[in-house]
């Protein structure tokens, strides 16, 4: 039988999320329930809720920064047990036999990765749905250990902002001495900021927002640019050797690319709606690249999340209720969050 689960869902992408009721399977063998305590709010739900990617399915339920209680277990589960605090990141399920499986990068699935809301069930079932909702249930390899030495409601942005920074740090090696820029203060940024520092760089935050200047240096930052200030940017020109774009909205690639030094990379993780130019001059005088990264794989999602519990590493959160999401999402856009929405579900 399945269980009724009360969650906030969009219906189109002109209409505000409000509440909603879906279905959520029972524990087949290998999976894990989970009851959701706390679900960061990340620019890709609004992207979703607003179908500025061309690609929602109505309703969509979004959230994949989930973090709870374990409330059941299938018979065959070996890795949670009923009481043990869990994680839910943007993955569900992948089909585990590709070589991107293989090697841990589910996210990169050759046979389509399944993600926790607005992805395809691979059995045909249906649809899936994320994390603003009461529970979920999810295969126990797509769940990850929480510590319990971190703050909990602080730790579900990592799921996503955690490990979308995370993952290209890690895979272009930004370690002790590197000049790395992190462009965009928001959710992602902030933990860009974190995780670069912890990794021993030296990190400027390159900002459009003259008010986060103070807070860029509290997150740790040794640097702070006003990337609207052109005597501020062009005393970058040809500094970094390593920029992560965080930035959320349009904006020009072959500004930022004239910032980096010979052999520079400069890596993507923001998504804006629209493709934007690029010179292949801004890469080609100084050997430079552009890349790109999408999340992480479980075996690193875990991998960060024990780096965080080590380092002491969480997200600077604002809590709101379930039903003050609407209202977040403008103040998202307006880059008025510090630095991440969490919502509380006991608020629901
Ligand atoms: P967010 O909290 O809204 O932060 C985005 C930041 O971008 C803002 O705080 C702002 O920073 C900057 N920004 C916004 N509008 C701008 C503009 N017009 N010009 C210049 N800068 C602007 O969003 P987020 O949750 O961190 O997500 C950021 C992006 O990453 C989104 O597009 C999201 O969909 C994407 N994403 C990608 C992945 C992945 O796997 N690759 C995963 C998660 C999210 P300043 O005020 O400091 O300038
Ligand atoms: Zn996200
Ligand atoms: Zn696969």
């Amino acid at each position: 039988m399945p269980t009724t689960t009360k969650s906030y869902a969009a219906q189109s992408a002109t209409t505000p999320l409000e509440p909603w009721n879906l279905e959520r399977r029972d524990c087949k063998p290998h999976d894990v329930q989970i009851e959701i305590l706390y679900c960061g709010v990340c620019h890709s739900d609004l992207h979703f809720a607003r179908n500025e990617w061309g690609m929602t399915i109505f309703p969509v339920v979004p959230g994949h920064e989930i973090v709870g209680k374990v409330t059941a277990v299938g018979d065959h589960v070996k890795g949670f047990k009923v009481g043990d605090l869990a994680g839910i990141g943007c993955l569900v399920d992948s089909c585990r036999e590709c070589d991107n499986c293989k090697e841990g990068l589910e996210q990169y699935c050759s046979n389509g990765a399944v993600f926790s809301y607005n992805g395809q069930e691979r059995d045909g079932s249906g649809i899936t749905y994320g994390g603003y909702s009461k529970s979920i249930v999810c295969h126990e390899d797509f769940v990850l250990h929480i510590s319990e030495k971190l703050d909990l409601a602080a730790t579900a942005p990592l799921l996503c902002a955690g490990i979308t920074t995370y993952s290209p740090l890690r895979h272009w090696k930004v370690s002790k001495g590197m000049k790395v820029g992190i462009l965009g203060l928001g959710g992602l940024g902030h933990m860009g900021v974190k995780f670069a520092v912890a990794m021993g760089a030296e990190v400027t935050m390159l900002s459009h927002s003259p008010s986060k200047e103070k807070d860029a240096k509290k997150l740790g930052a040794h640097k702070f640019v006003l990337t609207s200030d052109p005597e501020q940017a062009k005393a970058v020109t040809g500094y970094f050797d390593f920029i992560l774009d965080t930035v959320s909205a349009e904006h020009d690639y072959n500004f930022y690319l004239n910032m980096l030094r010979t052999n520079g990379k400069m890596v993507l993780v923001g998504v804006p709606p629209m493709p934007t130019p690029i010179h292949s001059t801004s890469l080609i005088f100084g050997r430079k690249s552009l890349g790109g990264s999408l999340i992480g794989g479980i075996p690193e999602t875990q991998e960060m999340l024990d780096f965080c519990a080590e380092h002491n590493i969480v997200s600077e959160v604002e809590m709101i209720r379930m039903d003050q999401i609407n209202e977040a999402y403008e103040r998202m856009l307006k880059g008025d969050v510090r630095y991440r929405f969490v919502i509380d579900m006991a608020s629901f």
